[in-house]
């Protein structure tokens, strides 16, 4: 069965739209949200539950965005909306230390290699802090990232590939200083002789290594088979911090995230890591953390600065914990299963819509590159169709699915995603990818 679109007003987010527009740059608190990538208006929520977001219009939709991650349980889970309640009505925040921090941090910890863990409140202050520890730690001040992986707004992680493979980089926005980024080598993912080449030519100048753990910031591009295992290797050599940016895989792609199928299995841990979205259950929270003797570098133990007015903030650690609670082994294999059913229907619609497209996954996340070969990096990436997926995006939208409004996105699911919403996005999907053949 295929779904007609069925006439969806927008007339009340488009007029919230216009006020947004009139107040706030771009008309959204952050960018992606404004719609650019694909054109047309953001639609405005009112609420959400389950798998389901309802727009001021009334519109529903089924969320694949999942508010970028963090939703790993579905919107509204009673129980997490019960913790929040409980918490806030003891007051929203203290300013002293909690009991609440401390189980949160255990449960991290008893879930990952990390020996201590500092909380934060967003991904971006957890590799900002990551990177400033591990230069701190080493004595060095080169960091290394690679072309499409995502950390976060951090002034020198904004940074575009210099001209050569092993040159320094260059400001990858307006006003970062080029000072910022000239202590940053940017890589292609995937490529061992870049690493190999970077960390001859400056090894004993590099601090750290900082890579998504599974890149889903330019689409979902897993690592090659012993790829990570690769870079903690080569850091160890060169005695370097390998940091693994788990902001969005961590609690996701396993309860132990992408290192719990890599890592894990393969023997070797991270320096240090960074979390956030899942273990905030939708509030702001977020940590970095890692090997003891590193951690103890931190202040007030170690002599490198880190703080936060609103660090383990009690209403955003008790949403956290009663999310990674919640987040049992039945809840990875829904996920598993959903994602099972997903895939092969976006590859079945595309085929017989004759666009070429290939689906790129690790555990539940996965998204859909329109391309005819696999992406194994940020330059392949952006070779995508990007124009097909706006028709794509918006056939869905029409027809309640709620995709990430870029080419470039991971597509989230939710322990609520059950057979109802399963089921829309199935019958979305036919004349959605007709339309991006259009
Ligand atoms: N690291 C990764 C891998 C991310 O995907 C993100 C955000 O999408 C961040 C860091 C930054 O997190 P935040 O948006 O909470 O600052």
């Amino acid at each position: 069965m295929t779904t007609a679109p069925t006439a969806r007003s927008t007339t009340a987010s488009d007029a919230l739209f216009d006020r947004a527009r009139a107040v706030t740059p771009g008309g959204v608190n952050s960018p992606v949200r404004a719609f650019n990538a694909v054109g047309g208006t953001p639609r405005f929520i009112t609420s959400a539950h389950g798998a389901w977001l309802t727009d001021v219009d009334g519109n529903e939709y089924v969320d694949l965005v999942c508010s970028w991650g963090p939703m790993l349980l579905g919107h509204a889970h009673p129980e997490v909306v019960a913790a929040v309640q409980a918490a806030v009505a003891r007051g929203t925040s203290y300013g002293t230390p909690t009991e609440g921090e401390v189980t949160l941090v255990e449960e991290i910890v008893a879930r990952t290699p990390v020996e201590r863990l500092r909380l934060v409140s967003s991904g971006t202050e957890a590799t900002m802090s990551a990177i400033r520890l591990a230069r701190g730690f080493t004595g060095r001040d080169v960091v290394v990232k690679f072309a499409g992986c995502y950390h976060g707004h951090v002034d020198s992680l904004l940074a575009a590939a210099g001209s050569g493979l092993t040159t320094f980089s260059i400001p990858g926005t307006p006003g970062v200083p080029a000072s910022s980024t000239e202590l940053t080598l940017v890589l292609p993912y995937n490529d061992r002789e870049a690493v190999a080449a970077a960390f001859a030519e400056h090894g004993d100048r590099i601090a750290c290594l900082i890579t998504e753990a599974a890149p889903g910031n330019m689409g979902v591009v897993p690592p090659a088979p012993g790829f990570n295992q690769f870079l903690a290797e080569t850091c160890r050599a060169h005695g370097a911090l390998f940091i693994s940016d788990e902001v969005m895989t961590g609690f996701r792609v396993s309860r132990s995230g992408q290192w719990g199928t890599d890592g894990a299995v393969e023997g070797w841990t991270p320096d240090l890591m960074t979390f956030g979205k899942v273990m905030g259950g939708g509030l702001p929270a977020a940590a970095f953390g890692g090997r003891a003797d590193v951690m103890h570098h931190l202040a007030p133990e170690g002599p490198v600065y880190q703080a936060g007015t609103l660090s383990g903030n009690p209403i955003a650690t008790a949403a956290g914990l009663a999310t990674l609670r919640l987040a049992t082994d039945e809840v990875y294999a829904h996920l598993g299963a959903v994602a099972d059913t997903l895939r092969p229907a976006v590859a079945d619609a595309f085929a017989a819509a004759g666009v070429p497209h290939v689906i790129q996954s690790t555990g539940s996340m996965f998204s859909v590159f329109l391309t005819d070969r696999p992406v194994t990096d940020y330059a392949e990436a952006q070779r995508t169709d990007s124009a097909a997926y706006g028709a794509f995006f918006h056939a869905m939208l029409d027809r309640g699915v709620h995709l990430p409004p870029s080419a470039y996105e991971a597509w989230f699911l939710s322990a609520a995603h059950d057979d109802r919403a399963v089921q829309a996005v199935l019958d979305a999907l036919p004349d959605a990818a007709r339309a991006a053949a259009a």
